[in-house]
């Protein structure tokens, strides 16, 4: 058993929770060192990148966004509002991102309000695809709704920066989904479920996976964990 002090949570630490309690353990409780991979630096360069064109900083594209330069360009007229912090309590209300009652952070990259009490809410990713990039977006257009009362569609996307265009396959470099009010709600339950099962659990088991090669923590490495 082990004391957890965890009071929030976000998606990407409920992903290593689900993959991995034991690496959650090390990473947010414990606190262990872990180097940041040359992947993780190169990222976030980039989010910085796309981040001064869309909010106007600059007009020069950065090449690094160059397979969705036509994208970008449309999104900038619509003047979305680019790299925010969103953060609830746990009745899903929005509350400050560092308030003592958050407990949940959701950042988006860029969203953009229409009249029409619709939006769009990009994410814009570099390396692969994954198949729990699909969740996150159900995380993101939930917190939307919640975000914004009176929005009754929300179409989120992920953009694969890394990936270029297929004219053969629209979707290879783009996940989509659309969702009305009443479905982005339902996510919000089993969301729940999800945080309150992270923030609440005092086990911490390891949980092997092909990920354990890859794993800081591991028997190779730092030998905190006997796996890998
Ligand atoms: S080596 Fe595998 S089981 Fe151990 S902490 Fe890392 S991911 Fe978890």
């Amino acid at each position: 058993m082990t004391e957890n002090p965890l009071t929030a949570w976000s998606y990407s630490r409920l992903n290593v929770y689900e993959q991995c309690p034991r690496l959650a353990k090390f990473r947010y409780i414990d606190k262990k060192y872990e180097p940041q991979g040359p992947a993780m630096a190169r990222g976030n360069k980039i989010h910085n990148e796309a981040q001064k064109f869309l909010e106007g900083s600059t007009d020069v594209f950065p090449d690094s966004c160059k397979n969705f330069e036509s994208e970008m360009r449309h999104a900038k007229t619509f003047k979305p509002v680019v790299e925010q912090k969103w953060a609830f309590n746990n009745r899903w209300k929005p509350t400050g991102y560092l308030a003592e009652d958050c407990w949940v952070r959701v950042i988006v990259d860029f969203n953009i309000e229409y009249k029409d009490n619709t939006g769009d809410l990009v994410d814009l990713k570099t390396g692969k695809k994954y198949d729990d990039h699909g969740s996150q977006l159900q995380l993101f257009a939930g917190a939307t709704m919640m975000m914004f009362p009176k929005m009754e569609h929300i179409t989120v996307r992920n953009w694969y920066l890394d990936i270029e265009d297929d004219p053969r396959d629209p979707e290879a470099n783009e996940l989509i989904a659309e969702y009305s009010r009443e479905e982005a709600m339902e996510f919000i339950d089993d969301f729940t479920e999800r945080g309150n099962e992270m923030l609440t659990t005092e086990r911490f088991p390891p949980r092997q996976s092909w990920k354990c090669r890859f794993c800081h923590f591991n028997k190779h490495s730092t030998g905190d964990c006997e796996f890998g």
